[in-house]
């Protein structure tokens, strides 16, 4: 019991600095939860959310993206330790199941992302000028910084490698029980129509807020975390509790809305002007 009370007030980078095989547990406990949901759907007959297409469904789309995107902002204020105590690492958990990638190595990313923010070598994800480019290197750079982070931590030898391999084959493995399990409790219907592109959405737009918010737009290489509140990021800070005052954030991570800091540091104005 102390044991699951002290694991909900920590974060998991907390605890793979004191666990070297953390992501093990950590993995093998979604693994079992995920083998155990499929197995409790398929006994149960379990029937498909959406058995069958009415065109209005449609209409559930956009509210499907903006909850992914949601999800993302709340995993981030659980990545700050943003919410009570009691509830943040269960809020960065739930959010970490709908947007795939799990919480620990979001926040185990991120603590690096705020540590080493535009260091071209050591941030998970510096800023370039192209989104297109930064997109695949976003993708590409996750599995090589959480093994670095690893390395940081335990050192760098042919055990450790080896360790480490192995614990991206069962990251993804679990990955994919995670995605199955989705797609058993939704149906192929809600699944491909509504999960798969809220999911995409949701992606891109996490990606080009980690580009946009490190002055992307900057014509001589300035990159940084920036405040922007002109056109659609207005409406962006809005819906989603001031994400794109990134400066802000990066001053002061504890606040829940960068927006509501004050003083605020300035904004940054559209790049044309
Ligand atoms: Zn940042
Ligand atoms: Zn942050």
């Amino acid at each position: 019991m102390t044991a699951i009370v002290s694991t909900l007030k920590s974060l998991p980078f907390t605890q793979l600095r004191r666990n070297r095989y953390f992501y093990l547990w950590y993995d093998g406990f979604y693994a079992a939860v995920c083998a155990t949901l499929l197995l409790a759907m398929y006994f149960s007959g379990h029937q498909p959310l959406i058995p069958v297409w009415d065109h209005r469904y449609w209409l559930l789309l956009p509210l499907a993206c903006h909850a992914q995107i949601l999800c993302s902002v709340y995993i981030h204020n659980a990545t700050h330790n943003n919410f009570p105590r009691s509830v943040n690492r269960l809020v960065g958990e739930l959010c970490g199941v709908v947007v795939l990638t799990r919480f620990a190595s979001w926040e185990v990313i991120h603590q690096r992302h705020h540590r080493y923010s535009d260091d071209v070598e050591k941030d998970p994800h510096p800023v370039g000028p192209s989104y297109w480019r930064f997109l695949i290197d976003t993708i590409v750079n996750v599995e090589r910084q959480l093994q670095k982070i690893y390395f940081d931590l335990y050192g760098e030898s042919p055990e450790t490698r080896r360790y480490e391999k192995n614990r991206a084959y069962v990251s993804y493995a679990t990955n994919i029980l995670l995605i199955a399990t989705w797609y058993v409790f939704l149906g192929p219907l809600a699944f491909f129509l509504l999960f798969v592109p809220a999911s995409v959405v949701g992606f891109f737009h996490l990606v080009h807020f980690n580009w946009s918010t490190h002055n992307a737009f900057s014509k001589d290489g300035d990159f940084k975390p920036v405040n922007l509140n002109h056109g659609y990021y207005r409406i962006g800070n809005w819906l989603w509790h001031g994400i794109y005052m990134h400066a802000n954030h990066h001053k002061r991570a504890g606040m829940f809305n960068p927006a509501k800091m004050t003083p605020s540091l300035p904004i940054t104005p559209p790049p044309s002007s």
